[in-house]
């Protein structure tokens, strides 16, 4: 694990968040900067620095799963909501953990910024 990776210390337990889900595999805690009345970030506890870094088609796969079970834990699963992996410098990437935004709570624009 990267030593100042502070979402590798959120995912082994080392900072402590209040999860909105978590299993063996992933956790989810609420955004510290919220951008909607909801706003989850879904990371895998392993490190992979961006989405390019993804390998496991299983992984991927459990993780927008886990986004499923989020979405009914916080009663979005009939309005609807947004998810977004952002990616690198265009993408607008700051944490080089890859993560997984869940927006709702609000209607969200298109195109976004
Ligand atoms: P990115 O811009 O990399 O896609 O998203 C990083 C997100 O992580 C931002 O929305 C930012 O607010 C959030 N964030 C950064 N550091 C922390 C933290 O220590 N705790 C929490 N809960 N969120 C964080
Ligand atoms: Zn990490």
């Amino acid at each position: 694990m990267p030593e100042d990776c502070v979402f590798c210390k959120i995912g082994a337990g080392q900072i402590p968040v209040q999860p909105v889900y978590e299993d063996d595999e992933f956790v989810a805690f609420r955004d510290l900067n919220p951008q909607a009345p909801i706003h989850v970030l879904l990371i895998p506890r392993a490190h992979y620095s961006t989405l390019m870094d993804m390998q496991d088609p299983g992984l991927m796969g459990r993780a927008l799963l886990a986004v499923q079970q989020i979405a009914r834990a916080l009663g979005m699963e009939e309005e609807g909501f947004r998810v977004v992996v952002n990616c690198r410098d265009n993408g607008g990437q700051t944490v080089y953990h890859v993560h997984l935004h869940v927006l709702g709570g609000r209607f969200m624009q298109w195109p976004p910024g």
